[in-house]
């Protein structure tokens, strides 16, 4: 078992059965208790596809937290077998929770495939989600997720990038910018009151891939936007719907908040990223208990919409090569984006070749649920990313596109990994590459093109 160890107060099963409870809405528990183990769901995982155990059944994760409740029925004492509560097998409670924890946080991607093909609604990935939580709240978790969650609370990103490098990155996108367009005024504005978008980003891009930035700082020229990145809340990540800690997820869905509201933006717009939007956009108003009083959509959103007014236009000769689409789970499964990346993608390339299965019953990629910040689950991320290597692979596409930065650090080390021979990349790059810019503005490669040289 990888995860650390106990607080110092501990936690024992009681407590668990407990908090779990409490933080499980009657929906929640009746989908708890709903399973008929009919074992429908166990093709739409893709950890079972890639390895058919039992073990890896989306049932299996409701039913390891539901053995652990059962301990806690007074019927169960003698014979928890007969009852279907988890066997203490010479095993102490922190042991058992640590087995717990094996499964919850290095088995499954929150990713809720399985809760489309299940005919009784059992939610597994929010099951997991919040047991999830109840052991983070006792410092049972992978150190790396922690570290993620408390690196944005500490520093207001998660990869503590500070104030100086995230505004030298600006400045230097700024320049290539004003070079790219051929107008020393264009700019990348910072703080400004009285915009009507304010833009947030992955820390990823300002650390390792500036010009994702310039990409979409050039499709908001093109499309003439108002808009302003913030010193004070720039970071549209939040780790906290993966650790499944409520008040630390809500803190930071706050921060994002507040910060707008000060600035009196109309409009929060999300990077590419597909647990940042999902966080922001659908969960965060329940965290925080109300509604937010400006409108909140994905980059992939508002690009839709520029194109579909004439804001931008765009050539399809500037991406030549076959292209396929990834769909993020958040952002097309749980977020019901699924059209908008189509139509950016009929108007920007050449030829688009469909994955199969794909949209809302999309393959998870395998890098969700936070796995890429838990070193220790990297081989079974691997592993599990089997199914999406092989719709890549049927697909014949050159270009692996999709809409979230999670999912481009997965897809690059399964195109390593499987030998897929593609490139991958965000889908603002492909629209830059494409857009065509008016007369005085002097087109150059930003994104994709720039990044594959
Ligand atoms: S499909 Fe639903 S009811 Fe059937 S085993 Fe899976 S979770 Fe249980
Ligand atoms: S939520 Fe996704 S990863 Fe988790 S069990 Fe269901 S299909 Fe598998």
């Amino acid at each position: 078992m990888s995860v650390q160890g106990l607080s110092p107060h501990g936690l024992n099963l009681k407590q668990f059965s407990q908090e779990f409870r409490a933080k499980t809405g009657p929906a929640l528990l009746s989908s708890l208790d709903a399973c008929v183990r009919c074992g429908v769901c166990a093709e739409s995982c893709h950890y079972y596809q890639a390895d058919p155990r039992p073990e890896h059944v989306p049932a299996y994760r409701a039913e390891a937290v539901r053995r652990i409740l059962r301990t806690q029925d007074p019927w169960t004492r003698w014979f928890p077998g007969w009852f279907g509560a988890e066997p203490r097998r010479g095993r102490s409670d922190e042991e058992m929770l640590r087995a717990l924890g094996d499964v919850i946080f290095g088995t499954c991607t929150q990713c809720r495939r399985c809760t489309l093909s299940c005919p009784m609604g059992v939610d597994t990935g929010t099951i997991v989600r919040t047991a999830r939580g109840v052991l983070a709240r006792h410092g049972l978790i992978p150190e790396g997720l922690k570290a993620t969650v408390d690196a944005h609370l500490k520093t207001g990103n998660n990869m503590a990038v500070s104030r100086e490098d995230f505004l030298d990155t600006l400045q230097w996108m700024e320049e290539q910018l004003q070079s790219d367009t051929g107008d020393p005024q264009a700019r990348i504005p910072v703080n400004k009151q009285g915009a009507r978008v304010l833009y947030t980003l992955n820390p990823r891009e300002v650390k390792y891939f500036p010009l994702t930035i310039l990409a979409a700082a050039k499709i908001l020229y093109a499309a003439q936007e108002d808009w302003t990145f913030s010193t004070e809340a720039w970071d549209g990540t939040n780790y906290g719907l993966f650790s499944g800690e409520d008040d630390k997820a809500a803190e930071i869905a706050r921060r994002l908040e507040a910060e707008a509201v000060r600035l009196g933006v109309q409009e929060v717009v999300m990077t590419e990223c597909g647990h940042g939007y999902r966080s922001f956009r659908w969960e965060g108003p329940n965290w925080l208990g109300h509604p937010y009083p400006f409108r909140v959509r994905s980059f992939v959103e508002l690009m839709a919409e520029y194109l579909d007014s004439g804001r931008i236009k765009l050539n399809p000769a500037a991406n030549s090569l076959p292209v396929t689409y990834h769909d993020p789970c958040n952002l097309a499964r749980n977020g019901g984006i699924i059209e908008e990346p189509r139509f950016l993608l009929s108007r920007a390339v050449r030829e688009f070749r469909e994955m199969t299965p794909n949209g809302k019953d999309n393959y998870c990629c395998g890098g969700g649920g936070g796995m890429l910040a838990m070193t220790e689950y990297s081989q079974r991320r691997l592993q599990a990313g089997q199914a999406k290597a092989r719709q890549i692979a049927a697909s014949g596409a050159r270009v692996v596109v999709t809409s979230c930065h999670n999912c481009v650090d997965q897809l690059n080390e399964l195109n390593r990994h499987y030998q897929l021979k593609v490139k991958v990349h965000n889908l603002c790059e492909i629209v830059a590459d494409a857009l065509v810019l008016a007369k005085a503005q002097r087109p150059a490669a930003s994104g994709a093109a720039a990044q594959d040289a």
